[in-house]
């Protein structure tokens, strides 16, 4: 199993590669996010373990080239326990699964050996309904070849219902995931924006997507509308 380990801080990185190998692991170093995309592009490495901050260019840029690229290797990301980059954001640019430094040699191992364990499937970062596509991470949107420009918090009501694609969902749920959770206002907020995303995304294309289901919610047709 060959391992590709990105980190810039020379110690840990070499510390990672003594550790990986004891644990018989083949290990390749790439000590900056412009090495370490050419390398992963170059090998298939069975998984990449993958530092945030880095110089040239950071790991969620790196995550994000490689899944655009089709290049769909387990992805570890190492991220900073105070650092701005939230871990919810590692796994939206197409990460598999993330630590926090600082962190145990077992439990790298551990989760690398469970990443393995599942080996390389495609997990698009762009999610899907129909011609409806969404990228969380680049924050754009699609009905069919046409880029549609939405407000963040249009985009974040469109990833949730995407994300739940033929389910009903009521308003509380869509208030818990796509407003804060302590959301004081009334949710009558929810019917604004799902009246935004119609007549940006439905009508000028004559369809029908959100359905609003009385009483219930909302469901967005599997297939897109
Ligand atoms: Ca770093």
């Amino acid at each position: 199993m060959r391992i590709l380990v990105v980190e810039d801080e020379k110690r840990l990185a070499a510390g990672l590669r003594n550790g990986l190998e004891a644990d018989g692991f083949a290990v390749d170093v790439a000590l900056d996010g412009t090495d370490g995309l050419w390398m992963a592009r170059e090998h298939a490495y069975d998984a990449i373990v993958l530092d945030i901050m880095l110089p040239g260019l950071n790991g969620f840029r790196v995550c994000a080239t490689l899944r655009e690229e089709g290049v769909w290797s387990p992805i570890l990301m190492l991220t900073a326990k105070d650092g701005e980059w939230d871990e919810v954001e590692a796994l939206d640019t197409g990460a598999d699964d993330y630590l926090t430094k600082p962190f145990s040699h077992a439990v790298l191992v551990a989760r690398l050996r469970a990443l393995l364990r599942r080996g390389a499937e495609k997990r698009p970062a762009i999610l899907e309904a129909g011609d409806l596509r969404v990228d969380p991470a680049s924050r754009r949107a699609w009905r069919g070849e046409v880029e549609v420009e939405l407000t963040t918090r249009e985009l974040a009501l469109l990833e949730f219902l995407v994300r739940r694609r033929g389910d009903v969902v009521s308003k509380r749920e869509i208030l818990d995931h796509v407003w804060d959770y302590d959301f004081e206002g009334d949710d009558n907020i929810v019917e604004v924006y799902v009246r935004h995303l119609r007549d940006k995304l439905d009508r000028p294309f004559g369809r029908e997507a959100i359905e609003t289901v009385r009483g219930a919610g909302y469901r967005l047709a599997a297939g897109g509308g």
